[in-house]
């Protein structure tokens, strides 16, 4: 995460596995992105409209909770920051996948002997 962001969301701490980070970081970019380039326009919102208000796992996938004037734009970095953790294992970073009845998404290597029976069919 750049200085500039972690200042600016310095307060959120992610409440997910450190496989995510690289997820979190490029959102939180493209999210700064996204609202400078509004401000272009005329929807008035600036950074200072936007919080981040939480970053977590939610039901197995990353999550942020964020408060904004307008949603609209973000909601697209949210749900494309969501499709990416359901393939990223969420402790390593590497490819991963939904560990249907934990409800976890890890890589062959982070998942549990458990975890693993558990998805066995899916994956031959
Ligand atoms: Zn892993």
């Amino acid at each position: 995460m750049t200085r500039e962001l972690r200042e600016r969301w310095a307060d959120v701490e992610p409440e997910c596995g450190d496989g995510w980070l690289d997820i979190i970081d490029d959102t939180l970019a493209e999210i700064r992105e996204t609202v400078e380039a509004e401000d272009m326009d005329e929807s008035g919102m600036n950074l200072l409209d936007v919080e981040v208000k939480r970053v977590a796992t939610w039901k197995g996938l990353l999550k942020f909770w964020i408060q904004a004037p307008n949603l609209g734009e973000l909601q697209s970095i949210l749900e494309h920051a969501k499709l990416r953790s359901l393939w990223t294992c969420e402790m390593c970073g590497e490819d991963g996948r939904m560990r249907e009845e934990k409800q976890v998404v890890r890589c062959r290597d982070c998942a549990t002997e458990q975890e693993l029976k558990l998805t066995k069919e899916e994956m031959n």
